[in-house]
């Protein structure tokens, strides 16, 4: 019995839905699905998640 070994499968982020009302990317989901059918927050419409890290590099 080892905790941690199951895995969970992460929940899908939380889009702002006013922002991604009238995104046609997402098509007001505010989320878009990966090619590995990940939830990932819609670059498109909503703001950019990374603050306080550095992602440039
Ligand atoms: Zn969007």
């Amino acid at each position: 019995m080892a905790y941690g070994a199951q895995r969970s499968p992460l929940l899908p982020p939380h889009p702002d839905l006013s922002l991604a009302r009238d995104c046609e990317l997402c098509l007001g989901w505010g989320t878009v699905v990966t090619r590995d059918g990940e939830h990932e927050l819609c670059h498109e419409c909503q703001p950019d998640p990374a603050d306080g890290r550095d992602a440039t590099g």
